[in-house]
């Protein structure tokens, strides 16, 4: 049995106020034990606020990126152990934003999964395809493309060491959610992909949905045999919002 996950992207949202009050509230509303297993993945100069305030929670924090390098002349980078040095158990790496945005090549995010497992972090390697590709029917080949590109850098240990994302670009932040059997319908065969590699690891492995999951929306779509949790944006900003998509979790 796969213990779900539900992290909450806050993507770059926040400000030492802000995020202070919605810490709270998750920290005081969990208690010493939630359902399942919870993370917030905080732009980077929050996570010394997020260690702070969530140490010894059942909350986990992470950051949205890391630098695929390990350190060096890289002006502007993160290095995943700088990550480690503020007590980041995760970092989502291949979000469909920076492989838009920031043109993040399959190879890169892979590069970038890498230095995550290297620097003892788990990653959350990010994979979907947009509404063209979707429309097109490419969407196994693209998510296929993406995870694949990932998983034939890793050792089988490592393997069981991420945890993977569907998420639909489509469904992002427009309030078009992939319907329940959709995204099983991937998330299946992601798993396939897993399993190709590594029968334990197939078993074992997080697969997240992510792209305007909601309270409303939750507890069916993770109700699917694929779906071990959600990468939450904008319902990861409002305490009452990500705790009832925790609640659906369990
Ligand atoms: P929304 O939940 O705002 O659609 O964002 C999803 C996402 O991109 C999480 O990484």
């Amino acid at each position: 049995m796969r213990r779900k996950l539900v992290a909450g992207n806050w993507k770059m949202n926040g400000n030492l106020a802000a995020n202070s009050t919605l810490l709270n509230e998750l920290v005081a509303a969990l208690g010493t034990s939630a359902a399942c297993d919870v993370a917030v993945c905080a732009p980077a100069p929050y996570l010394s606020q997020c260690q702070q305030q969530l140490a010894g929670s059942v909350v986990a924090w992470g950051a949205q990126d890391l630098s695929a390098h390990e350190s060096g002349a890289y002006t502007g980078e993160v290095a995943g152990a700088m990550l480690a040095d503020f007590g980041c158990k995760y970092v989502i790496v291949g979000h469909s934003e920076r492989r838009a945005y920031h043109a993040e090549s399959n190879a890169l995010v892979a590069q970038k999964t890498l230095q995550a497992l290297h620097s003892g972090l788990v990653p959350i390697v990010c994979v979907g395809e947009t509404l063209a590709q979707r429309e097109a029917g490419q969407t196994e080949q693209i998510v296929g493309e993406q995870l694949g590109a990932v998983l034939v850098l890793l050792e089988p240990a490592q393997l069981k060491r991420i945890v993977v994302a569907y998420e639909p670009v489509w469904a992002i932040g427009t309030g078009k959610t992939a319907t329940p059997q959709m995204a099983q319908d991937v998330h299946a065969s992601l798993r396939g992909l897993l399993a190709a590699r590594d029968a334990d690891a197939a078993a074992t492995t997080a697969i997240l949905y992510g792209g305007s999951m909601k309270p409303d929306n939750a507890r069916e779509l993770m109700a699917m045999p694929d779906i071990d949790g959600g990468l939450i944006g904008g319902a990861a900003l409002k305490s009452a919002d990500f705790l009832a998509i925790i609640n659906a979790a369990s």
